[in-house]
């Protein structure tokens, strides 16, 4: 979908990102997804009168970690902040975040764009922050329920420049920073369970004008084909206003899945109605030089890298390369499966057509996926000549649905090629007898008839004739 011509869009996003530290971020309480209503809270999480914050320093390192791989400046020293507001699931009445020194300033992450060149977003900065609980209203009459596991979780919000220019970028953005996060181990990513959240500022403006346009934040997005479609929606519907005349109101607005649009939520607060100040709790955050030198040397080899090596180690193009790289389970598989195969190109055919479409079509198929291993002794089958490149893809299905190896498979079902030529040789003079009228005209110079042949003997030797030894053995007997 293609918006107005005479408009574009501005976006920035606002992720946040929980940080996979086994503790809360301020008291011991463990961070574990779907424990029971209030079992991982203590007097910290519930706000008690008299109880102190203490830092949880893995947490910070995670969101070092991060500012360096988005080569961000890391602050030495930064502050925690209260944000204050009133809510049923903050007890406390504030949110410890960092608001005028957060930890990281001035990263960027490159993206491809639609036009098929190179573009830095930047990051204007990384925060550490304090997730909220929840309230509970369904399936609840007459009251309202508060669950505060999620209270004190840690998170990091990492805010872009308005430097996207289309919802493309949007989910291009968000795929290299999800991609980014996993592989440095600091969040997982999972859009769907909450851990990683996207928020998106969209305005729109008519080309040539350098002012912005009033902005609009989006929630409720929670997988980034939502966010891609919540913006398109929403740039739409403000163009449609500013043609019609009218103005833009800045509002946050929630996306409604299920109708594909997107709602006025409330009237858009401003930084001065949560009366930020320094929290008098905690300490300014100082780092040592060691500290992130040796955070430093921690960095795994980033996407970027390990794309370029790629492409370079494994001769694959920039393309398979881009996609085998993309996440850090899918690298590790290639790698295990190129090391033990003759052919590091058909590797990464195997990996990227076959495999990511099984997982595409259906999610759940990562977690019982086929060992690489196993699909590397698939590969070796096929290099030897044991099974054709036809009979792998079925023997493939297979190992998806059985989980049995594809030596169990290719021998219980007796599909290893027929090598024999004696053999072979009997199914090519069985088709030429069985086909007179096409034998006459191919001898008459219907040469193109051959395709015929072929397909009628890999059809009586049921797709495990070799195609090689076919085509020599009928080229042979048709000249006759
Ligand atoms: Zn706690």
């Amino acid at each position: 979908m293609a918006i107005d011509p005479h408009y574009e869009m501005v976006i920035g996003l606002e992720v946040h990102a929980q940080m996979l530290t086994r503790s809360k971020l301020f008291c011991g309480c463990p961070t574990r997804f779907g424990a029971g209503a209030n079992r991982q809270i203590c007097p910290v999480c519930a706000a008690f009168p008299g109880v102190l914050p203490v830092l949880n320093h893995e947490a910070v390192d995670m969101a070092i970690k991060t500012g360096l791989a988005i080569e961000g400046r890391i602050n030495r020293l930064s502050e925690f902040s209260r944000k204050n507001y009133f809510y049923p699931d903050l007890p406390a009445g504030y949110q410890i975040s960092q608001y005028e020194l957060p930890l990281v300033e001035q990263g960027g992450i490159w993206i491809d764009t639609d036009a098929g060149s190179r573009k830095r977003i930047g990051i204007t900065r990384i925060h550490i922050e304090v997730d909220a609980g929840k309230s509970l209203h369904e399936g609840i009459v007459g009251a309202s329920w508060v669950d505060l596991n999620r209270t004190g979780i840690p998170l990091m919000e990492v805010v872009s420049e308005p430097d996207l220019r289309s919802a493309a970028e949007a989910g291009e953005y968000l795929k290299r920073l999800r991609a980014m996060v996993r592989y440095l181990g600091v969040c997982d990513g999972n859009m769907e369970e909450g851990s990683l959240r996207c928020d998106a500022n969209v305005s729109v403006r008519r080309h040539g004008d350098s002012r912005l346009g009033t902005r609009c934040e989006l929630k409720n997005l929670n997988s980034i084909r939502h966010v891609m479609r919540a913006i398109e929606y929403e740039a739409e519907r403000q163009i449609d206003l500013l043609e019609s005349g009218q103005t833009i109101r800045q509002e946050t607005r929630l996306w409604d899945v299920n109708q594909g649009l997107t709602r006025s939520m409330r009237g858009k607060e401003e930084a001065h109605d949560y009366r930020y100040f320094p929290e008098p709790d905690l300490p300014p955050l100082r780092l040592s030089e060691e500290r992130i030198e040796s955070l430093r040397q921690q960095l795994p080899e980033l996407p970027e890298a390990r794309c370029r090596r790629f492409m370079s180690q494994y001769s694959l193009s920039d393309y398979d390369a881009a996609v085998l790289t993309a996440s850090r389970d899918v690298a590790d598989y290639y790698e295990q499966v190129a090391g033990a195969v003759a052919s590091a190109k058909m590797a990464a055919n195997w990996v990227t057509g076959e495999l990511l479409a099984w997982f595409n079509d259906d999610p759940d198929q990562t977690k019982r996926s086929i060992p690489a291993l196993h699909l590397a002794r698939l590969l070796q089958m096929i290099q030897n000549g044991v099974i054709s490149g036809k009979i792998a893809k079925d023997v493939l299905a297979r190992m998806y649905t059985s989980a049995q190896t594809a030596e169990a498979i290719v021998e219980q079902l007796g599909l290893q090629q027929m090598t024999d030529t004696a053999a072979i040789e009997a199914a090519v003079q069985a088709v030429l007898q069985a086909s007179p009228d096409e034998l006459s005209r191919y001898r008459a110079g219907q040469t193109k008839l051959l395709a015929f042949f072929v397909g009628q003997v890999m059809k009586a030797t049921r797709g495990k004739a070799n195609p090689t030894q076919v085509n020599e053995l009928l080229q042979r007997y048709l000249a006759g």
